[in-house]
Order: C-alpha cells, then structure tokens, then sequence
C-alpha cells in the first residue's frame, strides 16, 4: 500500500478544495487534493456552468422563436430548430476545457493529485480507494471540501429516466414535451425557465406560498410574472406526492388536500442539497455536526484540531464563490497567516429570468438588525438602457444606514443583472455611503444607472425619476 505525507490534505476538487490546493501551494505548503470523480466539482460538472450553459441555450432559441411572430422592433425571423444533443456537446466542451483548466491550475502550483475516494482512518490519516489500490495519506492538517448532492424524496425516488436530479437533466439529449418540476428554487426555476425557452411545457410544484421563498416578494414577482409570459405553470402551496398510477404523471396535492394529476413525460425533483460525507467514515472522528451538514467556527475549524471543512459541505448559503473563498482563507490560516472570515456579504445570483441578485442585507434583514434604514428603489421602466434593449422588468434598490448612510445591502431583479454582482459587493466591502455611491460617474446609457439613481432616492433627490 502506498503511503505518502504531507502539511495538507483536501478532500474533494470543487471550487472550495482546488482553490485551497492552489493558494496552499502558493504560500510553500506541501498539499496533496483527492478526487474521486473529475477535478471541479459539482460547479464546474453537473452544476453552475453546465446549468448556465443550457440558460444561454434557452435564451437564444427563445429569441429566435419568438421573433417568429414579428416585434416592435421589426425583426421577423423563421422558426428555429434544435438539435439539443448538440448542444450537449458544445455544454460539455465548455467543461471539459474547464476540467483540463482546473487539472492544470493544480499541476502548475505543484500541488499533488491523487485520484480516488478518501475515507478517514483518523484525523491525521486517510485511505484513498483508487484506481491503482489503497493510499495511506498522512497529514498534518486536512480540508474536507467533499460538496453535496441532490436530495431525493423517498416517495419520488431518483431513477435517471423519468424522474430525474439536475444532473441528469443536465446529460438528457432528449427534451420533453411536458416537465414538471418539484421545488421552485434555484435549480428548479433556472433549469425549469431555460426548458421552458426550449418549447418544454413546464409546471412547477412548490411546496411554499410563493416562487423562491427565500428571497422578498418584490424581488420574486418579476420572475414570477415572467414565467407567466413564457407559459409555465406554477403551482405553489402544492407537494408532490409521488409518480401517478399510469407511470406518466405527477400526483400533487394542494393545502386543502386537493389532489391534482399533471401529465408530464419526465419529472425534476430540485428540493435542495444535503452534504456529501458518508464515504468520508466520519464516525471515526469525534467532529462535531450542525444536523447533516460539518459544524465550523469563523476560520472553518471544526471541532478537532487540524481539521477544517469548506464549502457545501458546511452548509447554507451553497455557493461556488463562498466556497472558493472559504478555501483560500483556509490555506492561508494552514501557511500560518492570521485570518478570519471577515467578509461583509456574499452576493447570490438566481440566474432565473430576469435574474434576481442579492448582496448584503434586505430591508427586513436590516431592520431585524435593529438598524434604522434608508431606502431607495429606481425602476428600470425609467432606465434609457432597459428600454433600449427592451427589457425594461425590475428594479435595483439599495438599503443604507439612516444614520451615516452605510450601505447594508443592494438588491436587484432585472435581465443580465448578475454582472453587477461585483460592483454590488465591492461597495458592500468598502464600506461604500449613500453619498459615496450617488457621487461616482456612471457610463450613460447602462442599467448600472440605476444604483446611482437608487442611491440618489435615497438621499432624497433622484434625478430622473
Ligand atoms: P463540490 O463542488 O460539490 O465538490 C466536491 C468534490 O468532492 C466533488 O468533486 C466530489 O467528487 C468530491 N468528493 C466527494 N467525496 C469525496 C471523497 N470521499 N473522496 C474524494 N473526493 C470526494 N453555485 C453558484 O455559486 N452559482 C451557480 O450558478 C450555481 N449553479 C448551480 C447549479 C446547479 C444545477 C447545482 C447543482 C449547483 C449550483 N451551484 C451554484 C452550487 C455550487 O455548485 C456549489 O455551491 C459548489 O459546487 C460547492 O463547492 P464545493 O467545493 O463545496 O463542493
Ligand atoms: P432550493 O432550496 O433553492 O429550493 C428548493 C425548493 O423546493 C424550495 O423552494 C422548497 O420550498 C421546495 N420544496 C421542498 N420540498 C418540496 C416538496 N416536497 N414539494 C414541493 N416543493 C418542495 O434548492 P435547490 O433549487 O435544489 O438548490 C440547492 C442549492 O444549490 C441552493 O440552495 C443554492 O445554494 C445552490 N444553487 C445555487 C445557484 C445559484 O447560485 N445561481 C443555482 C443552483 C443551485
């Protein structure tokens, strides 16, 4: 049996374990990562970029379709056609390239990869199955970065073809004719909205009252709104119950107990994540757990020295760039740095249509801080860009302290709207003002207008609205 040693050890090659591989290595720590499966985790393979690759697919069709009925601005174009298995293979491309990317970023800061599934023999030991037999890895400090997966309902059980996770949505080459989506979260409405452009004819199940519960309404309504434009049907205080009698439905009922039967030839189950750990043998160490998830403290310790966890894995909010970012902080606390986590805000992009974008605290967030807060909110119905590019549904709105005007938190709906996420959080991290943000000359004509504007009315004197 092979048997190697080193300062640190990660488990799993997500965006949470390659970016601590990588930043480790470059402060001169000996690191080893392990993968079982191919380097960049769910992110990189059945995740973000393969979802936001199917995204930009639906868009573009849908463009192209509805083009067919004439528009205002005078373009008519003929039906599309797709050859969705093709566009499997461009999606697939995209990460591909991306794996030999991620592959090569660990290669060239020489970090040492081992391929195969970790299990631990204790804290400072693990035995990775891989394809060559068992490696003895021996280290002084170890990540654990080892994600999540879908979570499956016992009555609805996963099997690949008709009732399928989002990572077998993301391979099928065949588009249905009628979806129905369980869970209108994240996953269920970008994927649901993106099949939806794509000719599919999608409802949506979702147990709370109303689309995307953990966002406001105001934020939400616009996509809501929108789904109804792009004819999906959302059924919401409605639980799945389980696949109909003739193998071709869903059974749903309703808070009256009311049962409903939707026809559908496949079903995506999307009703959240739950921590990759039991091949990890975790009963073997004396870690303490918060439910499923690995408890940490605010530099990613857990309760055993040495042993740290990042990323999903940890919990909620289960997102790529928190997890990227907690790796780095690890690794520089393993070189010996003095670091916390520290950070303001981690933006949240729902890349539904029009996509929602939150960063730092909504009015209610702030309020229950027992802040006392100035708002401002400017439409993009009064933005020359948003009409321009005839998207003029959503908003950005912008919550600061009444006192001093600190900015708390921005939060936005509107199409293309992710791509402010930085400019958003950087205002957040510097500890930007109301006045800070209102005195920055912003590019006319953009929709970036719009957080000057927001920021202006809440100072009490916006300009164009
Ligand atoms: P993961 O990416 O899950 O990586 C964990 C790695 O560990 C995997 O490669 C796994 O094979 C490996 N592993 C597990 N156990 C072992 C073991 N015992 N031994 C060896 N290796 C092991 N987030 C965003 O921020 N933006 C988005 O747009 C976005 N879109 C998403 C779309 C979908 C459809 C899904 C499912 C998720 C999306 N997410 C998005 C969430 C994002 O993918 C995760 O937050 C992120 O991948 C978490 O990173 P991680 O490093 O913690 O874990
Ligand atoms: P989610 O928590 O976003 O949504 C799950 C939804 O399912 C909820 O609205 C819930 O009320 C509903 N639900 C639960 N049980 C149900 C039932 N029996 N019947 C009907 N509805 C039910 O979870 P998700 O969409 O699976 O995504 C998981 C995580 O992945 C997210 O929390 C997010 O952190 C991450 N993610 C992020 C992005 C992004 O950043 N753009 C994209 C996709 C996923």
């Amino acid at each position: 049996m092979a048997e190697l040693n080193c300062k640190l050890l990660v488990i799993g090659a997500g965006p949470g374990g390659y970016v601590c591989a990588i930043r480790a290595s470059q402060l001169g720590v000996d690191t080893i990562i392990v993968e079982k499966d191919k380097p960049g985790g769910t992110c990189l393979n059945v995740g973000c970029i393969p979802s936001k690759a199917i995204i930009h697919a639906g868009d573009e069709y849908h463009k192209m379709a509805h083009a067919t009925e004439g528009s205002a601005i005078g373009i008519t174009a003929a039906a599309p056609a797709i050859d969705f298995a093709q566009t499997l293979t461009w999606k697939d491309g995209i990460v591909g390239r991306l794996n030999g990317g991620v592959a090569g970023l660990l290669k060239k800061a020489k970090v040492r990869q081992v391929a195969g599934t970790a299990r631990f023999h204790d804290a400072k030991k693990v035995i990775v199955d891989g394809p060559e037999g068992e490696t003895i890895i021996k280290a002084e400090n170890v990540v654990i970065a080892t994600g999540s997966t879908s979570v499956e309902l016992p009555f609805l059980p996963f099997d690949g073809t008709f009732v399928q996770s989002s990572t077998d949505v993301l391979a099928d080459p065949v588009l249905p004719k009628k979806l129905a989506v369980v869970g209108g979260g994240y996953i269920g409405l970008e994927l649901g909205t993106a099949l939806a452009k794509l000719g599919v004819q999608v409802t949506v199940v979702e147990a709370a009252e109303r689309i995307l519960p953990q966002y406001d309404p105001e934020l939400t309504k616009p996509v809501a709104d929108r789904l109804g434009t792009l004819g999906v049907t959302v059924m919401t205080k409605t639980f799945a119950q389980g696949v109909g009698d003739d193998g071709k439905s869903l059974l749903v009922k309703d808070a009256d107990d009311t049962e409903t039967i939707i026809a559908c030839d496949k079903v995506l189950v999307t009703v959240g994540r739950r921590p990759v750990t039991k091949e990890l043998d975790l009963d073997r160490l004396a870690a303490d757990m918060d439910g499923a998830f690995i408890k940490i403290d605010e530099t990613c310790a857990t309760s055993m020295r040495g042993l740290y966890a990042i990323g999903d894995v940890t919990g909620e909010p289960m997102l790529a760039h928190r997890a990227m970012s907690q790796g780095e902080m690890v690794a520089e606390i393993v070189a010996g740095e003095k670091r916390v986590w520290d950070k303001y805000c981690i933006p949240a992009v729902c890349f539904t249509d029009p996509e929602i974008l939150t960063v730092g605290l909504s009015p209610t967030e702030a309020k229950d801080a027992a802040h006392d807060i100035k708002t401002g909110k400017f439409p993009f119905m009064a933005n020359g860009r948003a009409m321009t590019t005839e998207r003029e549904d959503g908003f950005i709105r912008v919550v600061a302290r009444a006192d001093n005007h600190q900015i708390l938190g921005i939060q936005a709906v509107g199409e293309g709207i992710s791509e402010m996420a930085a400019g958003f959080a950087l205002a957040i991290e510097m500890g930007a003002r109301l006045e800070d943000v209102a005195g920055t000359i912003h590019a006319h004509p953009t929709k970036g207008e719009a957080l000057q504007e927001a920021a202006l009315m809440g100072l009490g004197h916006a300009l164009h609205i």
